[in-house]
């Protein structure tokens, strides 16, 4: 099969540069202790909502299976500590809407060993569909974000496909996130591992890792773990964002155009996070379920910043408690990046398995500096920013006027996958990618409709 070879520049056209604000990573990843609450949302994952499997006053031991999966695209829940199951009940979450939930009390005096786990020796003679059985058994999903149940994705790009390429996505390309840089360090081993069993479940030949150039101690650390016959090699990419967007990491490594409406896997290519590859690897041989992740916690709210191994289900409250700074007179929260997260409303959210950052600010500091949207000047930023070669600035203007089938039809709406770039560097602080999220919304709930 000839395969395509690595473009010279390895990056993509437009993008943006904000400030990095990575600084915590030679702390090392810490773990957080243990909250006295749990919150585990039925609805951890995209997809159907695992269905519960213990009643409430139901003792459970660290790593039990709590939830079951609910049809193909779904995922088992595991206890992730010693404790009692004190409700099932609706509670907030990161989306703004309440969930049903599981509540567990952790017990506090526990020593919170993993129990509920069993080493397994089989796991290397499995054959493809035993593997992503076992994949799914411990309940991973992408843990760059997406919360995609790793098993579908996986089993989504079958062999029949002609999946030749795996790309490890190690790009990290968004402000304060440091989490996969942290696990690339201190677990390559697993890493690749990891994408060994990834590229068994797909039938790929090869894996590229793409890793920005602001983390060429990664390339050092990984580089000794490399096979010899390089079927598996890493590669230093240019730091910029969005980097880390699949279309524009297989740009960057490989020199192709995923077309318009088209995915990876048309091009033989399936894309996986690196802090997947290293859970995937972790738990599979361990037998064990996804009960905990690496988050970065950061920002000017937090007194205490950096990597750490957190139990599904920790609210933000928890996390504030331990690690905010008091002297933040009201914390403003987003989970995952600056760019492409989620500002949430309750402190009773909790971390779940997409969680990748709390980023945590003043309330106050953040209003006093927000500045008003002014009226487009056609500077053109926004165009040149764009990474997806669309028009930000007519699409905004369309949006202003709620021209949302025009957006969809003239303006291929459908492919702007909402990083901001465009709204970062717009002079009038216009929210673009706001806008374009609402208009995608409505699109979607009028065709549901
Ligand atoms: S948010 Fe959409 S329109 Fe704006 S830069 Fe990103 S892909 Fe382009
Ligand atoms: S960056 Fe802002 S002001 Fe400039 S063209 Fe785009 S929308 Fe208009």
């Amino acid at each position: 099969m000839k395969l395509p070879f690595f473009s010279r520049t390895a990056t993509f056209q437009h993008g943006v540069h904000p400030d990095a604000h990575k600084g915590e990573v030679a702390r090392g990843i810490r773990r957080m202790p243990f909250p006295e609450k749990l919150v585990l949302p039925l609805s951890h994952h995209i997809g159907k909502p695992s269905l519960a499997i213990v009643q409430v006053g139901q003792e459970v031991v660290r790593g039990e299976p709590i939830a079951l999966a609910d049809g193909a695209l779904s995922v088992p829940i595991h206890a992730p500590a010693d404790g009692v199951i004190e409700a099932i009940t609706m509670m907030p979450s990161a989306r703004g809407n309440w969930t049903e939930s599981i509540v567990l009390r952790v017990y506090q005096a526990s020593t919170q060993e993993i129990r509920w786990a069993e080493h397994r020796n089989d796991i290397d003679a499995m054959d493809r569909e035993q593997l992503l059985a076992a994949i799914k058994d411990c309940g991973m999903v992408g843990l760059g974000g997406a919360a995609f149940p790793s098993h579908a994705k996986l089993l989504s790009t079958p062999f029949e496909q002609g999946i030749h390429t795996l790309v490890v996505n190690g790009c990290e390309c968004e402000p304060f996130l440091t989490c996969d840089h942290s696990l690339m360090r201190e677990y390559p081993q697993e890493l690749i591992s990891g994408i060994h069993l990834a590229m068994r479940a797909v039938g790929a030949i090869r894996a590229i890792i793409g890793v920005e150039d602001n983390k060429l101690d990664v390339l050092e650390v990984i580089r000794p773990h490399l096979p010899n016959d390089g079927y598996i090699t890493a590669q230093a990419v240019e730091t910029k964002y969005p980097q880390g967007a699949e279309k524009m990491l297989i740009k960057s490594l490989l020199g192709l155009d995923v077309p318009a409406g088209g995915l990876p896997k048309h091009l033989g290519v399936v894309v996986h996070n690196v802090g997947t590859l290293v859970l995937l690897s972790r738990l599979l041989y361990a037998g064990a379920g996804l009960i905990e992740r690496v988050v970065t916690v950061a920002g000017p709210g937090i007194k205490k910043p950096g990597d750490y191994w957190i139990q599904l289900g920790t609210t933000l409250r928890s996390i504030l408690e331990w690690a905010g700074d008091p002297a933040c007179a009201e914390y403003e929260v987003i989970l995952g990046g600056p760019m492409m997260g989620q500002a949430v409303t309750s402190l009773d959210v909790p971390v779940t398995k997409g969680t990748s950052g709390v980023l945590v600010f003043d309330k106050k500091m953040l209003q006093a500096s927000s500045q008003r949207g002014w009226a487009c000047i056609h500077c053109g930023e926004c165009v040149n920013a764009c990474p997806m070669g669309l028009n930000p600035a007519q699409l905004g203007m369309l949006a202003s006027k709620r021209e949302f089938d025009e957006m969809a039809g003239q303006y291929h709406l459908g492919d702007c996958f909402e990083c901001g770039s465009c709204s970062y560097v717009c002079p009038s602080h216009i929210p673009l990618a706001q806008q374009f999220r609402a208009a995608k919304s409505f699109l979607r709930e009028r065709k549901k409709a």
